[in-house]
């Protein structure tokens, strides 16, 4: 890490830890390697790893037993306060908070990603690949990786404001509670799902922050989404077909802007 001052390496080394967590690279419930190979492998004080454990135990990805080392214990920031307020709002509120939580980290992501963070989401959505359902639903890794996509987490990371991702991880978690899954259901199929992250992905590539949004606006719009008693698709936002089409149209121009771009 090529890093001077003291605060730039307490952040390069939380943001070293932090990465190792959201890539999954040290998955959850694992113990993280001793205090004194970290301070090896990031090239910084014994006093600078601890800080950061202790900041990502404060947040909740991390939890240290005397005797036993430190484990991960969330792939996001999690914070029970934030549920407890979370609980007072209507499914229909949470999912459209979530919606401009999502857009707005996207927009940030093609402003602020790193080449490593380019790197990770690359990886993330080639693991991605091939699922049946988008693993933002949850129902492929089971119930404790519900709603937990390695790929739109790390949008999150890519966009280097810690309060979005903290309160999307909290609106993630509540999504999780039986009250609401039972509501909610996916209507991308796999290819779909894998398009609309290969488009997300591309803009981000080129920080085209206006492309990502158009990719990520109709990515969520039809990823997650409600199910009434009827089981019928209750649409996020109403649109008529001429709307839709313009939505389309401008996903499919950035589409051909990455195109030309590759082949340039
Ligand atoms: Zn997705």
């Amino acid at each position: 890490m090529a890093v001077t001052t003291g605060s730039d390496r307490a952040r390069a080394t939380l943001a070293y830890l932090r990465r190792k967590i959201t890539t999954g690279e040290w998955a959850v419930g694992s113990r993280i390697p001793i205090e004194p190979e970290l301070a090896e492998q990031t090239g910084v004080g014994r006093s600078t790893v601890r800080e950061a454990v202790r900041s990502l135990a404060s947040i909740g990805m991390l939890e240290t037993l005397p005797g036993r080392g430190t484990f991960v214990r969330s792939a996001a920031p999690t914070s029970t306060l934030l549920n407890e307020f979370l609980s007072d709002f209507t499914l229909e509120e949470i999912l459209s908070y979530r919606r401009a939580l999502e857009i707005e980290a996207a927009q940030q992501a093609a402003l602020h990603r790193s080449d490593d963070d380019l790197a990770a989401l690359e990886q993330a959505a080639e693991d991605e690949m091939g699922c049946t359902r988008c693993p933002v639903l949850g129902f492929a890794g089971g119930e404790d990786t519900a709603f937990d996509s390695k790929f739109h987490r790390l949008v999150f990371d890519a966009a280097k404001n810690r309060l979005l991702a903290s309160l999307y991880a909290g609106i993630n978690d509540q999504l999780r509670t039986p009250e609401h899954r039972g509501r909610l259901a996916n209507v991308a199929t796999a290819t779909e799902m894998e398009r609309d992250h290969a488009r997300v992905l591309d803009a981000i590539r080129r920080r085209d922050f206006i492309d990502t949004v158009h990719a990520m606006v109709d990515h969520v719009d039809h990823d997650v989404v409600i199910v009434n008693d009827q089981h019928e698709v209750v649409p996020p936002l109403a649109r008529t077909p001429e709307q839709q089409q313009r939505i389309d149209d401008a996903v499919e121009a950035g589409a051909q802007r990455g195109e030309n771009v590759t082949a340039g």
